[in-house]
């Protein structure tokens, strides 16, 4: 394994680490710090400098992660219903009682700006609600045609689960996966990206400091090679995965091994679809937020194809560039900051290159943005930080590549629309399918086209706004499965059905 710490300027002294950074693997209560897996140098965003080296997770320690969590499912399915679910209520309070340090460690993690790294509060929400499905029914009973049988219906856990997570939400996915999974009974090993790893192991070392069994969340920092190891564990019962579509293809060609059950959540092409009677200077603030400015667009639910009704298009485009441009870039931990870095070198250079291919093309016309941040805006401290401008085009043929591939960065497409019709039809020319987003006034409107766009979710005058009773996932290339709601917990239960002879 490659330790990146030979080639990145060491930051352990930057003002920006001035916490102690969690590193290590938890299994089975205990924080390892020598793995098989190797060691990664953690690269701060938004300086280019190492910030900590943590172990990497290898098949060795993704075996005994699984065989601890299984003995840890064991207890905790013997404990009775009511302190499962007292305890996952003391994992919620824990949660709230480190909401400022679970900001700063997803500052951390991947640069993400503190103003912005409110992913802990959603961890503490989801813990919440499902918390409460821990002591309600599960399953039912029917009659049975033709007999007096008892004939009954029962949702059981997996036993160990592996939850794989991006690097640009581990406490989303600890969220919306994690929490599920518990509540319905499962243990689970968690293996967050090498890229964003402290969050995610806090968020373990909470688990175990409140009292769950030692090795109900086993979390596993590593790359693709320790992710394909848990993927072909024999004792992983199911695997719920979020990332890249490309990168689940190999997820379901190594669950093929072992026939093991996957949940997928993947990218997306979202369309954000302004109609000539939306509210423009909401449908702009919305738009701008979800585009190019949250997470520098580095999120699965990026509306990164904002269509715009021909009637409004140019005064849209005016607020809308406007609104993008006076984007405070800087430090992330600067509260006032709203727009950081891209996650890595690789990823600036690949953004970049999508941007020059886009204007070679002519996808459309380059009205913002397209270069790297000068340190003229962000000062010398940041300027090896990996940032790219916001970046937006008009004008953009949606059969372009800039319109087809998530580019995963601050880049965004304005595509003129005429009719209601022509809206839908462009929003759903994408192989993806996970959100998209309408600004009208119009509730016949506001029916009609939610109902017929291909996407697992629809928000109407809202931002992508994740919440525990709303099920969320892609239709077509942007996943299958859901998380959140009662379909998300039962993503974690697996159906039997007991039939009893009444003779
Ligand atoms: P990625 O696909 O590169 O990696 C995702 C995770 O899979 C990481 O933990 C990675 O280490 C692991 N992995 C890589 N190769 C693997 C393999 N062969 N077997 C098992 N695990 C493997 O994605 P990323 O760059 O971390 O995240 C960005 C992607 O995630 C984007 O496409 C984004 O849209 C998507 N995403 C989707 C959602 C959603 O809810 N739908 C949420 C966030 C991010």
């Amino acid at each position: 394994m490659v330790t990146t710490t030979d080639t990145a300027t060491t930051g352990e002294n930057d003002p920006a680490v001035d916490i102690s950074l969690p590193r290590g693997l938890l299994i089975g209560g205990d924080l390892l710090t020598q793995s098989s897996g190797g060691t990664h140098g953690h690269i701060y965003p938004a300086t280019g400098q190492v910030n900590a080296t943590i172990p990497l997770a290898g098949a060795t320690e993704i075996d005994q992660a699984v065989t601890a969590g299984w003995e840890a499912h064991r207890e905790w399915m013997s404990f009775p219903p009511a302190r499962r679910r007292e305890l996952l209520f003391d994992v919620a309070d824990a949660v709230r009682e480190n909401l400022s340090q679970f900001a700063q460690l997803n500052t951390h993690d991947y640069a993400v700006p503190v103003s912005y790294a409110a992913t802990a509060p959603l961890l503490e929400e989801f813990l919440r609600h499902f918390a409460g499905y821990v002591d309600k029914p599960h399953g039912a009973s029917t009659p049975v045609s033709g007999s007096f049988d008892i004939n009954l219906i029962e949702r059981e856990p997996y036993g160990v689960v592996g939850v794989i997570a991006p690097w640009n939400g581990s406490l989303v996915v600890a969220a919306a996966c994690v929490a599920p999974a518990l509540a319905a009974g499962n243990a689970v090993v968690l293996k967050p990206s090498e890229l964003a790893p402290f969050a995610a192991i806090r968020f373990g070392e909470l688990c175990s400091e409140v009292g769950l069994p030692a090795g109900l969340v086993n979390v596993v920092p590593s790359g693709p090679d320790g992710g394909a190891a848990l993927v072909r564990h024999p004792g992983i019962r199911k695997i719920h995965f979020t990332g890249g579509t490309a990168t689940a293809r190999e997820v379901l060609r190594e669950a093929a091994t072992n026939l093991t059950p996957v949940v997928a959540e993947l990218g997306g092409k979202s369309a954000d679809i302004v109609f000539d009677d939306a509210d423009l200077d909401l449908a702009t603030a919305i738009s701008a937020h979800q585009g190019p400015l949250m997470q520098s667009g580095q999120s699965c639910a990026c509306a990164s194809r904002i269509l715009v009704q021909s009637s409004v298009y140019d005064a849209f485009v005016e607020k809308f560039v406007a609104t993008v441009g006076a984007a405070n870039i800087g430090d992330p931990f600067d509260p006032a900051v709203s727009f950081g870095p891209v996650i890595s070198e690789s990823a600036a250079d690949r953004i970049l290159g999508e941007i020059d291919r886009a204007v070679s093309e002519r996808a459309g016309e380059l009205i913002l943005g397209g270069n790297r941040v000068g340190s003229d805006r962000i000062g010398d401290r940041l300027a090896q930080g990996y940032y790219v401008e916001p970046t937006v085009f008009a004008a953009v043929d949606n059969a372009s590549r800039l319109a087809r591939t998530e580019t995963f960065g601050p880049v965004v497409s304005v595509i003129r629309f005429e009719t209601e019709a022509d809206a839908v039809r462009i929003a759903n020319d994408t192989s993806y399918g996970l959100n998209a987003f309408v600004h009208t006034t119009d509730l016949g409107r506001t029916h009609r086209v939610a109902r017929q766009l291909e996407a697992g979710s629809v928000w109407v005058n809202h931002f992508s706004d994740i919440s525990p009773q709303g099920p969320y996932g892609g239709y077509k290339q942007s996943g299958f499965g859901r998380t959140g709601g009662l379909e998300g917990l039962h993503e974690f239960l697996q159906v039997k059905n007991i039939r009893i002879a009444m003779r």
